[in-house]
């Protein structure tokens, strides 16, 4: 049902076996691209090379990537745009492309004034805000025409603290939260989750009652009918409504978020950052980044089933320590590696294959 490739585990300085952020997920209404940080496109291509040899019927196709989802405009997360579009352009990509970002209402009037500036720090708007950074883009050559495809650059402001429904929606069959977070630009979370599903269809049921084939029809599309002895109740020839599957990307983020403990889905799986480890908690505020207890503590409001850390230091040697730190608070934690992929099925089953150990996989 999801498939998620943490595809960087680093913070904005990278260690020798640690790419920066950006992870793609499979969803059933198609792929999206969580971030896009430097490289990002020739880790697609690596790691759906590796997949292949390991037999796994899992892949990370850059061809299937429908939407890009930014979570805040700092480089690590986004500088890997640019090249991510020439290399779709150059493999002859003719579908639409869907960019959306979080910015500021400020942002936005900013740069609609000086279109392609760099805003002075006295602006008030911060020059790695995605509104300006698009603007710059642009400028340097990813309009329509140049790619051959088109792309819907999107700007979404997030004025609130509480999370709300994307007002675009770029894939079928799943709905996009925007989660407000705070990381000192506005930033936010993407939580993706499926769209209820109908129970089964009870045919059996259904025919050992004599009706018409259209009457059943009826039934089956959700409508009561009634017979000449009864009304008959579409409701009670369905089987149980398949819970929503749910997952949550958080970007980066400061700990005690509001949002976190406003979702109204539970997220199977929560991604979050976990730069730094307990004994640096007051670095972690004053760079507005988080710690792993406040990764564990925002995976306890959210009811997510399974914390996977990632965005890590690199003061970070031994990511165990990040992983025994997050479960000191929330048990089912995981501290994740670059080609990590985890798997939701529709039943909630939640498992990693893990590519530095040579895909070997557990459920979580
Ligand atoms: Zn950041």
């Amino acid at each position: 049902m999801f498939e998620l490739h943490v595809l960087g585990t680093s913070s904005a300085r990278f260690s020798h076996d640690r790419a920066v952020s950006g992870s793609f997920l499979m969803t059933p209404g198609g792929a999206v691209l969580i971030d896009c940080g430097e490289g990002m496109q020739k880790r697609l291509l690596d790691q759906n090379k590796a997949l292949k040899k390991s037999g796994l019927q899992i892949r990370s196709r850059m061809a299937k990537v429908r939407a890009i989802l930014f979570t805040h405009g700092h480089l690590d997360h986004c500088w890997g745009l640019l090249p991510m579009l020439h290399t779709m352009s150059l493999d002859g990509r003719t579908e639409p492309l869907t960019i959306i970002a979080p910015t500021s209402q400020k942002a936005v009037a900013w740069a609609l004034k000086n279109p392609g500036d760099s805003p002075p720090a006295e602006s008030g708007v911060d020059s790695t805000d995605l509104a300006i950074l698009f603007q710059q883009w642009q400028s340097l050559g990813s309009k329509d025409d140049d790619f051959g495809f088109k792309i819907d650059w999107v700007l979404l402001p997030i004025e609130q603290h509480s999370p709300f429904i994307s007002p675009i929606q770029p894939l079928d069959g799943v709905e996009l939260m925007v989660v407000p977070t705070e990381h000192g630009i506005p930033s936010c979370g993407w939580q993706i989750t499926t769209n209820p599903a109908m129970g089964k269809f009870n045919r059996a049921k259904a025919d050992s009652l004599s009706l018409t084939t259209e009457q059943v029809a009826t039934l089956a599309g959700g409508e009561d009918i009634t017979t000449d002895s009864e009304t008959l109740m579409a409701k009670d020839f369905r089987g149980e409504v398949k819970p929503r599957r749910s997952l949550l990307i958080s970007g980066d983020t400061i700990g005690g978020v509001q949002a976190f403990g406003e979702l109204t889905t539970p997220p199977d799986l929560l991604l979050h950052e976990a730069t730094f480890l307990e004994y640096k908690s007051e670095k972690a505020k004053m760079y507005n980044h988080s710690t792993t207890h406040d990764a564990a503590r925002h995976a306890k409001v959210s009811g997510c089933q399974v914390l996977a850390l990632t965005h890590y230091s690199s003061s970070v040697d031994d990511i165990t320590v990040v992983q025994n730190e997050a479960q000191e608070l929330h048990k089912r934690s995981i501290a994740c590696s670059d080609g990590d992929v985890f798997t939701i099925s529709r039943d909630g089953e939640i498992t990693v294959h893990r590519r530095c150990e040579a895909w070997q996989n557990y459920s979580l």
